[in-house]
């Protein structure tokens, strides 16, 4: 029982840590220092001396609290080599999507509010215009995320009746967002046309009956079929859709707004594009090869927006003022192709030379190396491949370069990998051959690097 006695209460133990309080507050204290002395009785019951255990309660409370006190949120360096991680958070911000997010956060602004005649605004209309001009779109709407996009344009045209789509474009994306479990979801019924590898112009017109609500096409993202395939290029599937009278949606997925190949990358279909073969209504996302945040978008034919802004789903899948502005500011900056690689992050990113990440990286490295050596691991210069990410030509990589990271033992690159996720900014690469691999694409500056490996 003596034992027992050497712990303080509650009250002393707080008592005795102002300063504990002062950084993190009477009531989260409070509840440290109880699960803490809780553990300190059973370990006395256990056998352990009550002056030990109450000694050791400051430093193990410290830690608790600095332990509860480090988000997992923190900003970390995506060395992966994949450009838009969605693990990681896929695209980061334009300074200026991130100034105007900022600022509708901190003060009213005229989200659904008509600055010139004082009536009601649409929160849409902020960025319609811009998504036509840039588009060649009719209108425009904007939802959740390109899934929520996919779902509402289903539910409006395709409810209770059938969406053709080919068996080449079933696609799962991941984060189980499966085509056939959305239809269903949606209310729709899938009607699968063609084979795997080829699908022809009368297998979606044999298909069409009066129950057909909509053809439905799908770019591909995540994977290729190669070899003896066939698919109907979309402006035949239009004359298709058109000559049925039913709708033609083509989900883009990443879909860019400029063509990529002008910084050296290889062309990804745009969404003009698609407006210009004829689909009736296109979808992507705004936090793939947009370079904005989470969003959904559908650009298309106005009669066909007006019939999905009517749709009560419209409502629960729409987007925050947030996001509206950060959007906007993104949206702005297509506006000017010329300076567009230097302001939007992704393409700053995709289209950095390999030239330029290799002199990053012979610079890096010995530096990198002095830092490495008292822990056990080198560090050199190697050539690797960076990828888009979030589906986007999924077999194209970009050449690139970076460090490899070596130590002795086979475990090496899983322990340095753990070692660096838990700084208090997290580097994470991947490993590749042995070695723990950081591809330098996205490392904005020489310091980020540095600064983050002094922690360790
Ligand atoms: C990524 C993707 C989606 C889902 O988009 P989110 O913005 O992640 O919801 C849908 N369709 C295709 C083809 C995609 O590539």
């Amino acid at each position: 029982m003596s034992e027992y006695r050497a712990l303080p209460s509650v009250d002393q133990l707080l008592t005795a840590l102002p300063d504990l309080i002062d950084r993190h507050g009477r009531q989260p204290v409070t509840d440290a220092a109880r699960l803490r002395l809780d553990a300190a009785r059973q370990a006395i019951r256990e056998g352990a001396r009550g002056a030990a255990e109450a000694a050791r309660l400051p430093h193990l409370l410290a830690a608790d609290l600095a332990a509860a006190a480090v988000t997992q949120l923190r900003p970390i360096l995506n060395l992966t080599g994949t450009v838009l991680h969605t693990n990681l958070g896929r695209a980061i911000l334009a300074e200026e999507a991130i100034a105007a997010a900022s600022a509708a956060m901190a003060a009213p602004l005229a989200l659904e509010f008509d600055l010139t005649t004082g009536g009601r605004g649409q929160r849409d209309d902020h960025l319609r215009g811009l998504l036509c001009d840039l588009t060649g779109a009719e209108d425009a709407t904007i939802l959740n995320n390109n899934a929520a996009a996919v779902l509402i344009a289903l539910n409006t045209f395709g409810q209770g009746r059938e969406a053709i789509v080919s068996r080449g474009e079933l696609i799962e994306i991941g984060g189980a967002f499966r085509m056939p479990d959305i239809m269903s979801r949606a209310g729709t019924r899938l009607v699968e046309v063609g084979t795997t590898n080829r699908t022809h112009p009368r297998d979606y017109r044999d298909a069409i009956s009066d129950q057909t609500g909509l053809i439905l096409k799908v770019h591909t993202s995540n994977y290729r079929i190669e070899g003896f395939t066939a698919e109907v290029p979309a402006p035949d599937l239009a004359q298709i859709a058109r000559d049925a009278g039913v709708v033609l949606m083509n989900d883009l997925g990443a879909g860019s707004l400029v063509d990529l190949s002008h910084w050296g990358l290889r062309r990804e279909p745009t969404v003009a594009g698609a407006v210009a073969e004829g689909a009736d209504l296109v979808t992507f996302s705004g936090d793939k090869l947009l370079g904005g945040p989470q969003a959904g978008f559908i650009v298309g034919r106005r009669d066909l927006i007006a019939q999905i802004n009517r749709n009560p789903l419209k409502r629960a899948l729409r987007l925050d003022k947030i996001r509206i502005a950060a959007l906007e500011a993104t949206l702005r900056l297509y506006r000017d192709p010329d300076r567009l690689a230097e302001r939007l992050p992704v393409l700053r990113m995709l289209s950095r030379p390999k030239d330029e990440i290799a002199q990053q990286a012979a610079r890096l490295a010995p530096l990198v190396r002095d830092l490495l050596a008292p822990h056990g691991f080198d560090a050199q210069v190697a050539d690797c491949a960076s990828q888009i990410g979030s589906g986007a030509l999924p077999t194209d990589t970009i050449p690139s370069a970076g460090l490899r990271l070596t130590g002795a033992g086979g475990d090496a690159p899983d322990r340095l990998a753990a070692r660096l996720r838990s700084l208090p900014r997290p580097i994470i690469g991947h490993i590749h051959a042995g070695a723990l691999m950081l591809d330098l694409r996205c490392l904005a500056s020489d310091d980020q690097l540095l600064t983050a490996l002094a922690d360790l």
